[in-house]
């Protein structure tokens, strides 16, 4: 049973099992209409109350100004590798409104600290071919800086960023969801170096595996921040955006300038917002679930800040557990910048012959420990632990560890 099982699963992971249960109703007889949510109009009352409670909810939960917008939308975190990309040329553009042929192509700033935001800048890099033979580029993808040579075990120092001061954007990727490196957090400030960043150049965040898991502490530092839902927020199928306002605009307006790659209608943010996120049909069941969420997350846990200290209190139990048996030569921590482990996916590897992370891995199942073998790509073993795994979970998961390691 549910009860029996601790899902260590990297996403789709674990919800909460009470916002399980009223969703399960909720499919079956929403409020009492006879009519499950998903056989709802996404134009009904009882749809539009659903989208505008979770917008609500998520403003307050992480403080969002109001000159953000909020935005709910589909083709996942690999979608918004290109929607950013197109948005901000488009937005770029307008803002440098030259001649065809004084066109240059923008520069795009990437901060590689892992496989999401190497695949963002591979993204990128296709989008910028240019689209004839003998005509300039779309843009200009860089690296702004990269821990690739290092096997992504540290992020870069402070030093170690070039970032352009051209740059229509800089992106980075705030926890490497594969590779268990985050950009730390303490009460002051994340460390990434905003201070770093040039005038005028916009900010841009993938935040799917670390989304709600602790307040946003530069969110007005950045121009967008977004988030695939599959790890904290809910089922897999929408991705939320948070928006400056003034980077809504009209793509097509951008594109009588020529030079830019065109938006299709379904990622152009100023459409989704003009239309708060239903333009088109919306993931209505994952929107629902992702609503009932953040509800059970404002009501239950003291905010954002009780969220973040367990979170916080469940990496330090796991991560020093760890720290432990590697003094065993039993495990060893992936990631070796002790600053940059992140609080949601814990990664290591078994030492020793292979059949030792086999029986690792097999005693963790008959325990009820599940999902734990590390992403195909990089193999070992990760354990994450986002809101919905509880402390007692992560406590039971250390003494395996303490167990397998003795
Ligand atoms: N970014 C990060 C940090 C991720 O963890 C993932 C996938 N889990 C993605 C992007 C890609 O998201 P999707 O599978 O929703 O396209």
């Amino acid at each position: 049973t549910r009860d029996q099982v601790h899902n260590f699963a990297a996403g789709p992971s674990p919800l909460p099992s009470n916002v399980l249960e009223e969703a399960a109703q909720g499919l079956l007889n929403y409020q009492d209409t006879g009519m499950g949510i998903c056989e709802l109009s996404h134009r009904g009352k009882e749809f539009k109350a659903v989208i505008e409670g979770a917008e609500a909810d998520l403003r307050k939960l992480l403080s969002i100004p109001d000159n953000y917008s909020i935005l709910f939308t589909q083709g996942g975190g690999t979608g918004q590798f290109s929607a950013v990309v197109l948005n901000l040329l488009a937005a770029h553009r307008l803002k440098n409104p030259v001649k065809a042929e004084e066109f240059k192509p923008p520069i795009l700033d990437y901060v590689l600290t892992g496989s999401w935001s190497s695949k963002a800048y591979a993204e990128a890099q296709r989008l910028s071919l240019p689209p004839f033979p003998n005509c300039p580029a779309f843009a200009e993808p860089r690296i702004a800086a990269s821990m690739k040579s290092e096997k992504w075990t540290r992020l870069p120092k402070k030093s170690e960023y070039n970032f352009n001061k051209e740059a229509a954007f800089i992106y980075y990727c705030e926890n490497e969801t594969i590779n268990g490196i985050e950009f730390p957090h303490n009460s002051i400030s994340s460390s990434f170096p905003f201070e770093n960043v040039p005038e005028g150049v916009e900010i841009i965040a993938d935040y799917s595996s670390s989304f709600i898991s602790r307040p946003i502490l530069n969110l007005e530092k950045h121009a967008i921040i977004y988030a695939g839902a599959q790890k904290n927020l809910g089922p897999s199928g929408v991705t939320v955006l948070i928006i400056r306002n003034d980077l809504l605009i009209d793509t097509t307006e951008a594109s009588k300038l020529g030079c830019i790659p065109h938006t299709p209608i379904t990622y152009e943010y100023k459409i989704l917002s003009d239309n708060k996120s239903l333009y088109n049909t919306p993931p209505t069941f994952p929107i629902y679930v992702s609503a009932l969420v953040l509800k059970h997350l404002l009501n239950n846990k003291g905010g954002l800040k009780g969220i973040e200290n367990i979170n916080k209190q469940k990496a330090e139990l796991l991560y020093s557990t760890l720290e432990s048996a590697e003094k065993k030569n039993k495990v060893k921590l992936v990631v070796r910048d002790e600053n940059a482990r992140s609080w949601m996916n814990v990664t290591f590897t078994i030492e020793g012959s292979p059949e030792e992370e086999k029986k690792f891995l097999d005693g963790a199942e008959k325990r009820g420990f599940k999902q734990l073998k590390g992403h195909r790509s990089v193999g070992g073993i990760r354990a994450s632990i986002y809101n919905a795994v509880t402390l007692e979970s992560v406590k039971l998961l250390c003494d395996y560890i303490n167990e397998f390691c003795a």
